[in-house]
């Protein structure tokens, strides 16, 4: 069998998903090649999860094996964990709850926890270390109790990572998202979800999307905003869109609040393809103004400051 050219729709939503840049994060450097983590001449196709977006030079070191398969699935891993465009605290300082198995080099959990100096916010902390703790022990569970550990056997990593981003944070208010990814030997191919937590500060009281509005419709105002941005951009599936944007708490669960308004995530698989990735969208403090909580009205305006 002769290897068919990587489709085109794959290959950009690798170059995407790497920001056009070599994917291991020290290196960044701007001309690359799609590499498969394991060779085509074994797997026979061009899966967007076995693809990677590596320089010349790195793409070099991986064919030599410098470069493991595991540590590529972990820089993909990484890659998709990282959110960037509208988190606001880029130095957010963390501590890492890790644990890998001696022997199984499949086996690996990393979850970031931020640290906050502030300290009306360690109740925050806490409340992710508690989510990083209880995700370990689902993970070790998982991946050491019902499943092999032999990656020889079972072609893929065991492996779980969450990281954040610190999406706005003002002496009043921070929202948090989370990227939980997560990969299991033998599956297709790994698992995002995105986690998103907002507080009100001094006290600290975390809000809930119903929280935000003060009229009963909002659900409905939600999905038909969402519903047109996402269709507005082509492309997607409007059945899809559609039914990823019922106008249902679950739909709008994932929700951040930021200097421009609302972020909502819908992860993959909701309202478009597994390869498109999360999709987000911005609903401006604007179109909020007139459905929001009047006791939040504060927010809008704390943005333009
Ligand atoms: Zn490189």
């Amino acid at each position: 069998m002769s290897r068919p050219a990587i489709p085109r729709e794959i290959k950009r939503a690798v170059l995407i998903e790497a920001g056009h840049r070599c994917a291991i994060q020290t290196c960044k450097y701007p001309a690359v090649d799609v590499h498969h983590i394991i060779p085509w001449e074994k797997t026979k196709d061009h899966n967007y999860d076995n693809l990677i977006a590596l320089c010349p030079n790195c793409h070099r070191r991986a064919d030599r094996g410098e470069i493991d398969r595991k540590s590529l699935r972990m820089y993909k891993a990484q890659l998709s964990a990282s959110i960037g465009e509208h988190a606001v605290v880029t130095n957010q300082e963390y501590y890492i709850i890790n644990e890998s198995q001696e022997g199984h080099p499949g086996y690996e959990f990393e979850f970031k926890v931020p640290r906050f100096v502030d300290p009306d916010l360690r109740v925050v902390e806490d409340y992710f270390r508690t989510l990083g703790n209880r995700l370990l022990h689902e993970h070790r569970n998982y991946h050491y109790l019902l499943e092999p550990l032999d990656i020889e056997f079972t072609m893929g990593p065991n492996l779980t990572t969450g990281s954040f981003e610190i999406m706005w944070l003002t002496s009043l208010l921070v929202s948090i998202k989370y990227r939980i990814y997560e990969y299991g030997s033998g599956a297709m191919h790994g698992n995002g979800k995105s986690i998103t937590r907002t507080y009100l500060r001094d006290p600290v009281q975390h809000l809930d999307l119903k929280h935000l509005f003060n009229s009963e419709d909002y659900l409905l105002i939600l999905s038909k905003l969402t519903r047109e941005a996402l269709l507005q951009d082509g492309g997607r599936d409007e059945f899809w869109v559609r039914g990823g944007t019922e106008p249902l708490e679950k739909n709008f669960a994932s929700f951040n609040l930021v200097s421009g308004g609302l972020l909502l995530t819908f992860d993959e698989y909701v309202v478009d393809c597994y390869a498109a990735g999360p999709q987000v969208i911005e609903i401006s403090w604007g179109k909020l103004k007139d459905i929001m909580n009047p006791r939040l009205l504060f927010l809008s305006s704390q943005s333009l400051g």
